[in-house]
């Protein structure tokens, strides 16, 4: 009498029936990428990449907590909403990565198609 164990997207908490799915450990946060753009998006992310952002030590401190999050990639479970949300701003705040990939394109429509109302039915 197995149990099929529950999933729980790792942003918002809630139950879902999608697969792992690589992903940051954090969404994007629009306060911070708005930073990143009063910093300049690319002088930081160069600098990030480079190992030292030149910001005030405040923005500079959140900055580093910030990105090194959003780098931490690996498959986690996150519901159809979350990464729905993800994807618009991903491409307002970056270019979009994955138009010319196909099967990509057509794996992420099939995880925000899913509905999570019916999990565990
Ligand atoms: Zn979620």
């Amino acid at each position: 009498m197995a149990k099929r164990e529950k999933k729980y997207c790792i942003w918002c908490g809630g139950e879902t029936k999608n697969p792992p799915t690589l992903i940051s450990k954090i969404p994007l946060i629009d306060l911070m990428e708005e930073h990143i753009d009063t910093f300049g998006r690319e002088r930081i992310l160069d600098d990030y990449y480079e190992g030292e952002i030149q910001a005030p030590p405040q923005i500079r401190a959140e900055l580093y907590a910030y990105l090194d999050l959003l780098n931490d990639v690996k498959d986690r479970i996150i519901c159809g909403s979350c990464l729905e949300e993800e994807l618009k701003n991903n491409d307002k705040y970056y270019s979009p990565l994955i138009q010319d990939d196909e099967d990509l394109i057509n794996f992420i429509n099939g995880l925000v198609d899913k509905d999570d109302n019916n999990v565990g039915k």
